[in-house]
């Protein structure tokens, strides 16, 4: 499902590109902005079996980018400065801003090092318990688990489950379906829980992964004293909040941006909601957001920046910059505003 899924937007992703619809369209869809989405920044890694390959690009990809938008003298701006010409409606010239979740060490070892080239800023969105040691990147588990196993057999509906892993193919099926099913259960501590009991099973340790991924308090510290550097809230434990009652979801968003701003020493005054689709973050998230003081909170629903965005500051819609579309071709059409219109149904907005 996953792979079709894939295929249907790169095969869309090359239509747009070849066909030159992306020129036709930008007039209507580029918008006055856009917000760029990252995860890991890393050299590529050669195994077979990457489920969580999107969540990743190439160093060189983002230089790709950042020329791009530099040879097209679009300004490359803080969240603090897309609020201000959001806010004053200040649209004179195209901006772009980089946004970064999670808190992973390679955005310090292998980001960094190229915004700086461009001289361009970059928001890094952390989870607290990330930053402390104790957080569970339950995606990264899951991904340990099969890669470690030949077979795995799971308790699916009261159900004995059995899938093979053998292949990479198998192994990303299996992955696929595991995925699907845990995001489909009914609270976030149904997926610990499940993931916890994968993790035992196929001798995975869980709570080892943050550190090994994550920068720590002391590294984010060091990392936040760069000029082109921006920290922003992206929960506690990285939950989905729209699974959570109304005061932990609050929760998770106060008590993350007290925890960062103590930690740092720095007001903490953007967000971006965990997972970020329209099944994590709706207008009760949007809402809560502003509630706990936010100026702008970003989603992963797809989307350029609009004038009327002003009026969503809280539900900022992005452009993925995906680890398995690293295509230099489809930086244009990224950027036209073209892909992200056909993603979201031709919405300027989409935060209902
Ligand atoms: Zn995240």
């Amino acid at each position: 499902m996953k792979q079709i899924r894939s295929t249907v937007i790169r095969a869309g992703l090359e239509a747009l590109y070849l066909s030159g619809a992306h020129h036709l369209l930008r007039p209507v869809f580029a918008g006055v902005g856009a917000i760029f989405m990252l995860h890991h920044v890393r050299p590529r890694d050669t195994r077979e079996f990457q489920p969580n390959h999107h969540l990743e690009i190439e160093p060189a990809f983002l230089r790709a980018m950042l020329s791009h938008l530099r040879a097209r003298d679009i300004d490359i701006v803080t969240m603090d400065e897309v609020f201000l010409r959001l806010t004053e409606k200040n649209f004179s010239r195209r901006f772009a801003a980089f946004t970064l979740d999670d808190g992973y060490r390679d955005n310090r070892d292998h980001a960094l090092p190229v915004f700086r080239e461009f001289d361009a800023p970059c928001i890094v969105y952390a989870v607290s318990d990330f930053a402390a040691g104790n957080g569970r990147l339950w995606w990264v588990a899951l991904e340990r688990a099969v890669a470690s196993t030949d077979l795995i057999e799971v308790e699916i509906g009261g159900q004995m489950t059995r899938m093979a892993a053998k292949t990479p193919a198998q192994k990303q099926a299996a992955f696929d379906r595991l995925h699907d099913w845990l995001r489909a259960l009914p609270g976030e501590h149904d997926v610990l829980r499940e993931v916890a009991k994968l993790c035992a099973r196929y001798g995975v340790d869980e709570s080892a992964i943050c550190r090994e991924l994550c920068m720590s308090w002391d590294e984010l510290k060091a990392f936040a004293a760069d000029p082109l550097v921006t920290i922003g809230a992206h929960t506690i434990t990285h939950p989905n909040l729209a699974k959570q009652r109304e005061e932990e979801a609050l929760n998770e968003l106060k008590t993350s941006r007290e925890r960062i701003e103590a930690a740092l020493g720095r007001p903490v005054l953007h967000l971006a909601y965990p997972y970020g689709d329209k099944i994590a973050a709706g207008p009760r998230e949007f809402a809560l957001a502003k509630a706990a003081g936010f100026k702008t909170a970003v989603t992963t629903r797809p989307g350029m920046i609009f004038p009327e965005s002003a009026g969503y500051m809280t539900a900022l819609q992005r452009v993925s910059l995906n680890g398995n579309f690293q295509d230099e071709r489809i930086l244009p059409v990224l950027t036209s505003g073209t892909a992200t219109a056909m993603w979201n149904g031709f919405r300027r907005i989409d935060a209902a």
